[in-house]
């Protein structure tokens, strides 16, 4: 299986988090979201662990709360002792809701509004993560208002490419994010923050990008880093107290990912970035890290119920499934692979379909010529794997299909996270 938190019963039924799937969804109905929630915690465990082992208190990760975010989500984030990285309002709204503590968020994203800016302030979130100048005079604006001290790290592109690196090194600088260093212009960034007196400016961030499997990228991440921050120690006087290198390993969809050793990737950085300051003579800087997939993905699954299966002889096979691109529209967007099982049978006979959705578009596809029974038909359940990260969060109305339930499973019991939307709540905004 794809996970290790999937199996099959001897009758055939699937099994996630050591629950009957079938017997869940006839329980909470289709489409449904799955959420291990012993999975997210030991998830949450492993970088916890990898951490504290590599950097003692100096350490802390973040969760990207924009991988999958809800209240619960928060709560079990909170006790776990992670940090949390916010996009927007609604997440930290999300989070304060659950109780979260202010000081562990940390409010990313390149668009801020005024407003955006006086929202985090005024529920006295712990980090801002500055992402341009107009920003960072806004923000000191702000801050002074208030009479207060904001604490903040900038946000830097390094210029790495995390999947085609080798050939392009110096690649990524035109991206939208952050302000870079080939251009001089994170240098500048940085000393005007530094003459900014309502802003506290601790350190630097960077996030070289999603799904990094290749062991070296955060070495080479790293390396950037390092040498940058000697430059503004000796041309600035700027000490990098805070280091924070983003998220973004990767996890298995299919049998062909690789594996992905975090708390050896973890270990490996941590040398590597001891390594670097002391060379340079730099303090260790407290490090953080924003994972949002490697805590989630392993822990979602998406259940479907057909509708109807077709066989176009001479073409192809659909099965249409009573959920798609509203609820996953990760295939759609940019040809996402998933691992698709039948949920009831594992079927000898097989026979290739196309797994798609219920919406008015033809390019709703959750994913093409996938394996099941050849017998595959009206009213049996089908399971997507690894659904955890950026479904949830990505579904949508299209359609007015109302967005599925979410359903946690702790141990051998079950419970409904964020409960399914009614025809009532799509109207519920309407005049
Ligand atoms: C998306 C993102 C993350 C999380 O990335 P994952 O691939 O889900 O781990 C972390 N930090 C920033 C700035 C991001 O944009």
């Amino acid at each position: 299986m794809i996970a290790n938190n999937i199996s099959r019963a001897p009758d055939g039924a699937l099994r996630f988090a050591g629950q009957s799937v079938p017997a869940l969804a006839a329980q909470y109905g289709t489409p449904l979201y799955l959420m291990d929630e012993d999975r997210i915690r030991s998830n949450c465990r492993m970088y916890r662990d990898a951490f504290r082992a590599c950097y003692g208190d100096g350490a802390l990760p973040l969760y990207a709360g924009k991988a999958c975010a809800f209240k619960q989500m928060y709560r079990i984030m909170a006790e776990e002792g992670m940090g949390v990285d916010a996009v927007s309002v609604g997440e930290i709204h999300t989070a304060l809701e659950a109780g979260f503590p202010a000081e562990r968020i940390y409010f990313h994203g390149d668009g801020k509004t005024d407003a955006d800016i006086r929202f985090a302030l005024d529920h006295g979130v712990g980090w801002f993560i500055v992402d341009n100048p107009g920003e960072l005079e806004q923000l000191n604006a702000e801050a002074g208002r208030r009479g207060i001290r904001q604490k903040i790290l900038l946000r830097i592109t390094p210029g790495i490419d995390p999947h085609t690196y080798r050939a392009i090194s110096t690649g990524m600088v035109d991206v939208k994010f952050g302000v870079a260093i080939e251009t001089g212009q994170a240098r500048e960034f940085v000393r005007a923050a530094m003459g900014m007196e309502h802003l506290e400016t601790a350190g630097l961030h960077c996030h070289v990008g999603s799904s990094v499997f290749d062991e070296d990228v955060f070495q080479r991440t790293v390396d950037i880093m390092v040498c940058f921050m000697k430059e503004l120690r000796d041309a600035l006087g700027f000490v990098t107290r805070v280091l924070n290198v983003g998220g973004g390993y990767g996890v298995r969809y299919v049998d062909s990912d690789p594996q992905t050793d975090i708390p050896a990737r973890i270990r490996e950085v941590a040398a590597h970035l001891r390594q670097k300051t002391a060379e340079a003579g730099l303090p260790l800087p407290y490090f953080l890290m924003e994972p949002g997939r490697s805590i989630v993905a392993d822990a979602g699954m998406t259940v479907y119920t057909v509708s109807t299966v077709k066989h176009i002889p001479g073409y192809k096979s659909y099965a249409v499934v009573d959920g798609g691109m509203t609820d996953n529209p990760r295939y759609c967007l940019y040809g996402a692979k998933y691992t698709v099982l039948h949920a009831e049978r594992d079927g000898h006979l097989r026979a290739i379909f196309d797994l798609v959705g219920r919406a008015c578009e033809s390019g709703d596809v959750i994913q093409p010529a996938v394996s099941l029974p050849a017998d595959t038909a009206r009213g049996d359940r089908i399971a997507v794997c690894t659904t955890g990260a950026y479904n949830y969060a990505m579904a949508s109305n299209y359609n007015r299909l109302p967005r599925p339930a979410v359903v946690m499973l702790r141990g051998k019991e079950s419970y409904i996270a964020v409960r399914r939307e009614t025809v009532e709540d799509l109207c519920a905004l309407d005049v």
